[in-house]
């Protein structure tokens, strides 16, 4: 079973994919390994530090640079753990792509899901969650940023949350869109009822 949480900076996909890989744990019984993107193996820390602290580059090379992060996941991580039966929570995936590297960079939504799907020899999470919460109210829980795409404009985090809902759209059998301006605990229990779900049908 592959799970992927998707959402903009500072929505809490982090505290989410803990707290669901626990419940699997103690409720399912399931081995669970939790990773995110970019950064989920030993090469993906390094591209990860290129790509957050870096500097400027073209976004056609960071776009590739989060393709060879996702090609390495999938290849050392992710199949390999989802062929021995265990349950993958991943922090961000593919569409964090689409909607930053495509809606954010404005680059063809199109060639990059082609890209990311060559990276990742087309493997799809079962169920994706995205956890959605307003501009202005992701903008105040980020404060600052930590780093160079957190302190990117307004603009762009409004196409990139744009790009997400619209992705979230075209294909309701594997998005599940959450409001997560409510309470950690409620927005798990969201998310443990969605599972069930997935799990029982
Ligand atoms: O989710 P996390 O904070 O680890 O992501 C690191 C940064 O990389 C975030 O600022 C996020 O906006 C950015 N990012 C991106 N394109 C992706 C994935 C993440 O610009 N495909």
């Amino acid at each position: 079973l592959f799970i992927s949480f998707e959402g903009g900076d500072g929505v809490g996909k982090s505290t989410q994919a803990a707290r669901l890989a626990e419940w699997f744990r103690r409720e399912a019984g399931r081995e669970v390994v939790t990773t995110r993107e970019p950064g989920g193996t030993g090469l993906g820390v390094q591209l990860r530090e290129l790509l957050l602290h870096g500097g400027e580059m073209a976004p056609k090379t960071e776009a590739l640079i989060y393709a060879a992060d996702r090609a390495q996941h999938v290849s050392q991580l992710i199949e390999p753990a989802l062929a021995a039966g265990k349950v993958v929570i991943t922090d961000r995936y593919l569409d964090s792509s689409v909607a930053y590297q495509a809606g954010g960079r404005t680059l063809d939504a199109t060639e990059i899901e082609g890209l990311s799907l060559w990276a990742t020899g087309g493997l799809l999470p079962d169920r994706t969650f995205l956890l959605d919460v307003p501009l202005e109210e992701s903008t105040a829980r980020l404060g600052e940023g930590r780093d160079r795409l957190e302190r990117a404009g307004k603009e762009f985090h409004r196409r990139t949350r744009e790009a997400f809902l619209f992705r979230a759209a075209s294909d309701p059998g594997r998005w599940v869109i959450i409001d997560a301006t409510r309470s950690v605990a409620e927005v798990g229990q969201a998310i443990v009822e969605s599972v069930e779900a997935l799990l029982g049908g």
